[in-house]
């Protein structure tokens, strides 16, 4: 099983195309990086779960209905003190601009909440850099990830929130650092790479099993031990890319499910590449329906050429 550990929210997606300011409606979308990626690993049939807090009140029921409904395992207690998450969407163009709320649930995950048990167990632990942003959810993430370190490999999507640390970049900078030391897998977008270059990051420095780049509508590069590929991306007329990002950290850790690399120390260029095509596929495809939750789920594309190398070689 793959546990994802992070951020579940309703996502509040506008309605209009304008500024927020100007937005007169919203539709409600369960959403959160963590919470996507789990839903794309369970429609894509991988066993999934997830870990989190929500409020004790009907968004927090909305959010563990729709992943249960997704096949996702929830291990999420209810905090009577704090609300669930909620985040205002705004898309201008195709791509999403994003008010999180803070003071809620996610950001007062506690260690008595989180069931050691659970990742100790588990195939892969992912997680993001959300519950960085605020106390207790940062010593309580980076206490769980130092525990597992060397023992179930650590999966790292970077996923940078700069309205979350309005003042503090110095201070993200550090934690994005730490993370990335204790990261197996590590996936960011170009974006992210140039921030992280232009304030002396370099993920060259660090020791991953296997590094991905996503580059939008240019595809992405993966890397891994001394092999390196850039993968076109799959070509598609996108209607929303919100969550492209998820679908595709989702796919990259269900190519390795399916190709059985999750705990090997590096992967040829030609595996990289079946790995990427997958990856970029499940994620172009995701570009083509609105909301986050928007993975295509695997007997869909199990038909398809990105999904036959994989996929049928594993079940041989
Ligand atoms: P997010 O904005 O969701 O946080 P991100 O910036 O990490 O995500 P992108 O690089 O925009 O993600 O996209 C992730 C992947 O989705 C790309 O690597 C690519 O495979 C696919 N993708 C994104 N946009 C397009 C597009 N216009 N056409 C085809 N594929 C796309």
């Amino acid at each position: 099983m793959i546990v994802s550990i992070g951020e579940v929210l309703i996502d509040f997606i506008a309605l209009q195309e304008g500024k927020l300011k100007e937005v007169k409606s919203f539709e409600k979308h369960p959403g959160g990086a963590p919470a996507n990626v789990a839903v794309g690993l369970s429609r894509l049939g991988v066993e999934s779960a997830l870990v989190s807090k929500v409020g004790d009140d009907p968004f927090g029921d909305f959010l563990i209905e729709r992943l249960t409904d997704e096949g996702v395992k929830t291990f999420i207690p209810r905090d009577l003190e704090r609300h669930t998450g909620v985040v205002f969407v705004q898309l201008i163009g195709a791509r999403p601009e994003f008010i999180l709320y803070d003071g809620v649930a996610y950001f007062n995950l506690k260690p008595e909440d989180v069931e050691t048990a659970l990742l100790e167990r588990a195939e892969v632990v992912h997680f993001g850099s959300v519950l960085f942003a605020r106390e207790p959810s940062r010593s309580t993430l980076f206490g769980i990830l130092e525990e597992l370190k060397g023992k179930v490999p650590l999966s790292y999507d970077v996923n940078i929130r700069l309205d979350l640390w309005r003042g503090r970049e110095d201070e993200m900078l550090q934690d994005i650092e730490r993370a990335l030391k204790l990261a197996d897998i590590v996936k960011l977008g170009d974006g992210e790479l140039a921030y992280l270059r232009d304030n002396g990051i370099s993920p060259e420095d660090f020791d991953f099993k296997l590094f991905a780049v996503t580059l939008g509508a240019e595809g992405s590069e993966l890397r891994s031990g001394g092999a390196e590929v850039h993968v076109p991306a799959y070509s598609v007329e996108p209607v929303d890319t919100t969550g492209a990002g998820d679908a595709f950290m989702a796919a990259l850790l269900a190519g390795l499910h399916y190709s059985n690399m999750v705990g090997q120390e590096a992967i040829d260029g030609e595996q990289l590449r079946k790995i990427g095509r997958f990856a970029n596929l499940v994620a172009a495809l995701s570009t083509t329906l609105r909301g986050a939750w928007s993975v295509p789920k695997m007997e869909e594309i199990v038909l398809m050429k990105e999904v036959r190398e994989l996929y049928h070689r594993s079940k041989r």
